[in-house]
């Protein structure tokens, strides 16, 4: 497997180049209509907006500019499924899961598989997540890192370890271990880092074991899905005038009545109407801050390696000349159709005791 590292990794700079031949590409053709679904413009961008580093909008309804890559390989982190092209996000956020993975490392957590961060822009997204949209949420698998190297189709390929059991929403014990709740008690400990989403089996595992300091766990918020992986999302950072915060967890730990509720039938009842359209694809251009638009238009950096993060400097991409604001679509000015109701709640990522149906994601 060792052999296939270096020439699966060999073709990097013939991909650079065609990235950066695409962002031309991408560039001669002006997207227009507002109408057109968000997530066909965000989801065809393949490398950042080259603009100073700012999140617009909320997680589930916004861009980003400024985005850098995680490296594909650290030391103590392998990016898993590389083809999605979601190793995007804020530096600050790039910044601090790579130091999440350097001090899980000295915890005892051999290192992390990195899952969906972002698209290189932002924005809604082709399959999966609601969120993850401006940057500021990353996915993290809670499968450790294996001591061997995986080769990129492996990364492709390799299955992530279903840590719940269906039926009874518990923790599978002979899966979870003291290194599991260290990791995410490491994650909570940043101040960056508002809120860490898991499954609820997984939260009442750490109410129920975590002893002494149990501060942290008031981050931890339970949701459907995120049983082979958690996510973990940042408030909006400086330089970001349009990103909208969510509000803070209550201060309790989170392990009384609002938890019992999962643990109930009611979360688990099947979606009465699975086929509805889900707000990724109904948004258009004019569901999201008008800001995205400029987002949309914006020059990418020359290559991905132009705008790979390597620690501690100035990414590259973020150096390049701010672009001119393109002038506002006429179609777009006030005239935003509102999105149904059902799917607005949708948007958002529900508060613990008023939960809304949300089918499990499907990656
Ligand atoms: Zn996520």
């Amino acid at each position: 497997m060792k052999a296939s590292m270096p020439s699966s990794r060999g073709g990097k700079p013939a991909l650079a180049a065609a990235l950066g031949l695409l962002a031309l590409a991408s560039l001669a053709v002006q997207p227009a209509a507002a109408e057109e679904r968000a997530k066909d413009l965000f989801g065809a961008k393949k490398l950042p907006a080259a603009t100073s580093a700012q999140s617009i909008g909320f997680y589930s309804k916004g861009c980003f500019a400024g985005g850098v890559a995680i490296p594909m390989d650290g030391p103590t982190w392998e990016v898993m499924r590389p083809s999605r092209n979601r190793r995007w996000g804020h530096p600050a956020m790039i910044a601090l899961i790579e130091k999440l993975s350097r001090d899980a490392a000295a915890d005892g957590w051999p290192g992390l598989l990195i899952g969906d961060i972002s698209q290189p822009r932002g924005g809604p997204m082709m399959t999966g997540h609601a969120s993850h949209q401006i940057g500021l949420d990353a996915d993290i698998w809670l499968t450790p890192m294996p001591s061997a190297p995986l080769s990129m189709a492996q990364r492709e390929t390799k299955s992530a370890t279903l840590m719940v059991d269906e039926k009874t929403h518990l923790v599978k014990d002979a899966l979870w271990t003291p290194q599991h709740t260290q990791l995410l008690k490491r994650a909570a400990s940043y101040p960056e880092v508002e809120r860490i989403l898991v499954n609820p089996g997984i939260k009442k595992k750490l109410c129920d074991t975590v002893k002494g300091d149990r501060d942290w766990l008031r981050k931890i918020r339970p949701f459907w899905g995120h049983d082979y992986h958690f996510h973990m999302r940042i408030g909006c950072q400086p330089g970001s005038p349009n990103c909208k915060g969510q509000e803070a967890t209550p201060a309790d730990d989170g392990c009384g009545k609002p938890l019992a509720w999962w643990f109930t039938d009611e979360p688990w009842r099947p979606n009465k109407n699975p086929d509805a359209p889900k707000a990724r694809d109904l948004m258009t251009m004019a569901n999201l801050p008008k800001e995205c638009r400029a987002v949309l238009d914006a020059p990418g950096p020359v290559s991905v390696g132009a705008a790979t993060y390597h620690g501690g400097g100035v990414p590259i991409a973020a150096a390049a000349p701010e672009p001119a604001a393109p002038p506002e679509p006429a179609a777009a000015a006030g005239s935003a159709p509102a999105l149904p109701a059902s799917v607005n709640a949708f948007t958002a990522t529900p508060e613990i005791g008023i939960p809304l149906p949300r089918p499990r994601p499907g990656n």
